[in-house]
């Protein structure tokens, strides 16, 4: 299942690139910015500021979307709306206030857009990224996208929570030219309580991907609350070192600061946002992190 599709990105990989954002992740972080992109299954988004509530179009053929009798606003029953409710919904409403996130698509369709840019990653140094969501929570399509793209000779990246077990990865590894891996916290507790994900399987497969050889960067989402202290920062720059010191690679690190552009999101989708309502409140921690890492060999690099 596709999420979405971005051309011309600059920040996932080298060069110009085309990003495949796959639905599905195995962790739920507090902080994330794209919730869209969590579940496997369709979601539907509703936008009332684009809302006509007087034409009512969505709740002609279905049940999960009723009229508020006083306000005239729209109600959405979320846990009892199926695909074919929601499909039906979206159709109806000519404002665009009801759209879809999720896509069937096969891995030929996606490719057929990737190549559309081929002369663009040629002459850039770029090509094709795929994230999520988890990308390897769709192990197969993943497979075969990294293999067309490198029949077409395009440089090939992947972001990955690497939060799945490691026979889902393993087939892949030959096909990736750069891992984009998140390293979010050092202390199993923490990282469970904020991302309800085992620290211990991400760790097991970095190693992993190091045995392999796999050319990795490292990209540290800071949070308040979770990680933003100079202790934990730390020790992130410190396990970083460490797996270039044994395994080699980039020695890159990105840091990429809190930020709520996607907090909206939560609400469109009916859900609630669990985190800060406000950017990283301390910025000189972003200079000590970029120090950390200098002092530690690293070449830092900071995200906006
Ligand atoms: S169909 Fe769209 S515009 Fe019309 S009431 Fe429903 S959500 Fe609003």
């Amino acid at each position: 299942m596709l999420c979405n599709l971005q051309r011309y990105a600059t920040h996932d990989g080298p060069g110009i690139r085309t990003v495949v954002f796959l639905k599905g992740c195995s962790l739920s972080c507090r902080w994330c910015q794209n919730p869209e992109s969590c579940s496997r299954s369709l979601d539907l988004l509703y936008d009332e500021r684009l809302c006509l509530s007087g034409c009512q179009r969505c709740t002609r053929d279905t049940t999960c979307f009723k009229r508020e009798n006083t306000t005239g606003a729209v109600l959405i029953y979320r846990d009892k709306l199926t695909e074919p409710e929601m499909r039906l919904a979206a159709d109806a409403c000519p404002s665009g206030a009801i759209s879809l996130c999720g896509e069937p698509a096969e891995a030929e369709q996606i490719m057929k857009t990737v190549l559309r840019d081929k002369a663009f990653y040629q002459r850039s140094g770029g090509g094709l990224t795929i994230s999520g969501g988890e990308p390897f929570m769709q192990p197969k399509l993943v497979l075969q996208l990294l293999e067309m793209a490198r029949r077409e000779n395009i440089h090939t990246a992947v972001e990955s929570c690497l939060h799945v077990p490691w026979h889902y990865i393993e087939p892949s590894v030959a096909s990736v030219d750069l891992w984009l891996v998140d390293l979010k916290h050092t202390e199993s507790d923490k990282f469970l309580e904020w991302t309800n994900g085992q620290l211990s399987l991400i760790q097991h497969n970095i190693r992993r991907l190091g045995e392999q050889g796999a050319n990795i960067v490292f990209r540290v989402p800071i949070i308040p609350d979770f990680n933003d202290d100079e202790a934990t920062l730390r020790d992130i720059v410190r396990l970083a070192a460490e797996h270039y010191s044994q395994f080699g690679g980039s020695g890159e690190i990105h840091f990429l600061p809190y930020h709520t552009y996607g907090m909206h999101k939560y609400h469109l989708l009916g859900r609630e946002y669990l985190c800060a309502r406000q950017p990283l409140e301390r910025p000189e921690l972003l200079v000590f992190a970029e120090q950390q890492a200098t002092d530690c060999g690293l070449t830092a690099i900071l995200r906006g």
